[in-house]
């Protein structure tokens, strides 16, 4: 199970190394990711076109799972912070979206969150609105090194407003949803799988939850995908006549 942002991609643009160690192992890769701005079928097309045909019925995602997982719980009036193509995708799923007096608030990575609906949100919380979250993380890297602001930030925002939510649901790693859903379609054990991903907090820890081995890449343990890749080993001859 591969991690996207900052192990798989940066800014939605396949890293050479991972893309060689997804060809390398293509029939037993799953992505499972906390993005919640894009659907399975972006992330399919962005990998087919580094020729890398993983389907989308591999990729968990945290956006869609957090939209699903609404969906299933019947006829709430959501009001829902998300980007537009997310916005479709709800009312594709038959939610009901609402600006005023919601059920439940659905908070994902927004980019145009703004005053007024961070005013919207706090009110509902304040008057009784369930909060369901696509994932708490910070940050996730971006290009040239920059800090792309994610959900969590925009959760800290309303927090700060409600103070701490006790029925707050977050569906995103570390939770165990996304890595049961790659296990359940994969047809294996989380004792048999491996997760790879660049975050201690989210990859690491929600591994270790279920029981699942972890590989963290990147700036925290300064292992490389590369340092993933079988070694290139000349061939006997070569080093015969060297
Ligand atoms: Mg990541």
């Amino acid at each position: 199970m591969l991690d996207w942002d900052g192990c798989v991609a940066v800014n939605n643009r396949i890293l050479s190394d991972a893309a060689a160690l997804i060809a390398r192992h293509l029939d037993r890769v799953a992505i499972v990711s906390n993005n919640s701005t894009h659907l399975p079928d972006d992330f399919a097309d962005v990998l087919a076109a580094s020729g890398l045909a993983v389907p989308r019925e591999r990729i968990f995602m945290a956006g869609v799972e957090a939209l699903r997982h609404v969906a299933a719980l019947g006829e709430a009036r959501v009001l829902l912070l998300a980007a537009p193509k997310m916005r479709r995708h709800a009312r594709d799923l038959g939610l009901t979206l609402v600006r005023e007096e919601p059920d439940l608030v659905l908070l994902m990575r927004d980019a145009r969150f703004t005053y007024a609906k961070l005013e919207r949100a706090a009110n509902a919380l304040r008057d009784g609105a369930r909060l369901v979250v696509a994932n708490a993380d910070l940050t996730h890297p971006g290009p040239a090194g920059r800090l792309v602001p994610e959900t969590g930030a925009l959760l800290a925002a309303l927090l700060a407003c409600v103070g701490e939510q006790r029925a707050m649901h977050v569906l995103g790693k570390p939770g165990p949803l996304l890595f049961e859903r790659a296990c359940g379609a994969m047809g294996v054990a989380p004792r048999d799988a491996v997760m790879i991903g660049d975050n201690p907090a989210t990859d690491g820890e929600g591994a270790r939850r279920l029981g699942m081995r972890s590989i963290i890449v990147g700036a925290a343990t300064g292992l490389r995908m590369e340092d993933l890749l079988p070694p290139v080993v000349a061939p006997l001859a070569l080093l015969r006549s060297a």
